[in-house]
C-alpha cells in the first residue's frame, strides 16, 4: 500500500450547547432556535482508508447502540456524497467508527460522525468540494451537520444551520455526565410547553470564563424542562455536577447529557474522578472546548 492510501483518523467531537433558545416553529415543522454550541477535544473517531469493498463496521463502548446498516449517519454521509461526485471518482472505502459518545443524548454524536466522515472522504477521494458545499450536503442528512463540519464556538441560529463563528471564545473546562437514559429529540420538542422564546442575549464584549459563566446565568436551554419532565435523572445528574464543584451546569441539546463548566482542565478531571467514583455506571468525561483555530484530524 502507498502513502497515499494511508488509513486517517478524523475526531468527530461531542455538539456541547452551552445555552439554546426556543425562538419559533417553522410551517413545517422545523423549530427555530438560537444556541451558543462548542465542540469538545472528546469524541468518536472516525477510519477512514481506501479497500477494495465498502466496509464499515462500530467499536468502543456504545457501538452496540448504533446501527450498522444504511441507517447509519456514517453510512448515509458515505452516500450522499458519491452521489454528490459520482462513482468514478469515489471508491471503495473501509470506515472504523469508534463509538465513544452515548447515543440519543443531546451532543450530536451522529452528526458528528457525518460530519467527520463528509471531511474524511473529500481528503480520502481528493474532491475538490468547497465548505459551503459540503454544508450544503450536510444539511440533506440532518439540521446539526453543517454546525459539526465547522466544530469550532459558533451561534447557530434558523433551524441550526444559519451559523457565526465566536472567534475570541476560550477553551473550557468541561466535565459530560450522562446518567445512561437515552432521550428522543422528537419526543422532547413535543413536551415543549411554550415555542416562541425570546433569543440570546449580546455576548459579552470580552469573553474569557468568568463572563461567560455570568452569560450563561442569563439564558438558559429551553428544552431542560421538558426532558426533565420525561426523564427526572437529568436533575440529579444536573446536582451531582453542582456538587463536584462545577461554576455552572446546564443539559447539552434535549439530554439527557449534562456539562459542568470549570475554570481548568485539572479541576475538570478531579471533578471527574469524583463523580465516576460515586456513578461508574454513568457516562463521565472531562475535556476541554475546542477554540476557534482547532481542528479535528489527528
Ligand atoms: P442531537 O443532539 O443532534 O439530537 P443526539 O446526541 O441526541 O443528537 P445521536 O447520538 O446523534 O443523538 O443519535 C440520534 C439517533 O440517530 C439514534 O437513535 C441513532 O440510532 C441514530 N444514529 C444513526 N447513526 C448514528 C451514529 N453514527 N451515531 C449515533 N446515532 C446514530
Amino acid at each position: 500500500m502507498n502513502s497515499e492510501a494511508a488509513a486517517r483518523t478524523w475526531l468527530a467531537p461531542a455538539k456541547i450547547n452551552l445555552a439554546l433558545h426556543v425562538t419559533g416553529r417553522r410551517a413545517d415543522g422545523y423549530h427555530l432556535i438560537e444556541s451558543l454550541a462548542v465542540f469538545t477535544r472528546f469524541g468518536d473517531r472516525v477510519e477512514i482508508e481506501r479497500a477494495d469493498s465498502d466496509l464499515f463496521s462500530a467499536s468502543g463502548k456504545y457501538a452496540s447502540a448504533v446501527p450498522l446498516d444504511d441507517s447509519n449517519l456514517v453510512v448515509k454521509a458515505r452516500e450522499a456524497l458519491r452521489r454528490e461526485a459520482g462513482p468514478q471518482r469515489t471508491p471503495p472505502v473501509a470506515i472504523r467508527l469508534e463509538k465513544n459518545l452515548p447515543v440519543a443524548s443531546g451532543v450530536g454524536g451522529g452528526s458528528s460522525d457525518a460530519a467527520a466522515v463528509l471531511r474524511g472522504l473529500v481528503d480520502a477521494w481528493r474532491l475538490d468540494i468547497d465548505e459551503a458545499e459540503l454544508a450544503r450536503i450536510g444539511l440533506t442528512l440532518g439540521a446539526d451537520i453543517p454546525m459539526c463540519l465547522a466544530a469550532k464556538p459558533l451561534v447557530a441560529r434558523g433551524i441550526g444551520d444559519e451559523l457565526s463563528s465566536v472567534p475570541d471564545f476560550p477553551a473550557l473546562g468541561l466535565v459530560l455526565v450522562n446518567p445512561g437514559t437515552a432521550v428522543s429529540t422528537a419526543e422532547v420538542f413535543k413536551a415543549l410547553a411554550s415555542r416562541d422564546n425570546n433569543g440570546l442575549p449580546p455576548l459579552p464584549s470580552r469573553i474569557d470564563f468568568h463572563s461567560v459563566r455570568n452569560w450563561l446565568e442569563i439564558t438558559r436551554n429551553d428544552l431542560e424542562p421538558a426532558a426533565r419532565a420525561i426523564q427526572p435523572a437529568i436533575g440529579k445528574t444536573l446536582s451531582v455536577l453542582n456538587k463536584a464543584g462545577a461554576g455552572f451546569a446546564r443539559m447539552s441539546g434535549s439530554g439527557a447529557t449534562c456539562f459542568g463548566l470549570f475554570e481548568t482542565g485539572n479541576v475538570a478531571k478531579r471533578a471527574a474522578l469524583d463523580i465516576r467514583s460515586r456513578h461508574p455506571d454513568w457516562f463521565v468525561a472531562a475535556t476541554r472546548s475546542m477554540e476557534a483555530d482547532a481542528h479535528g484530524q489527528d
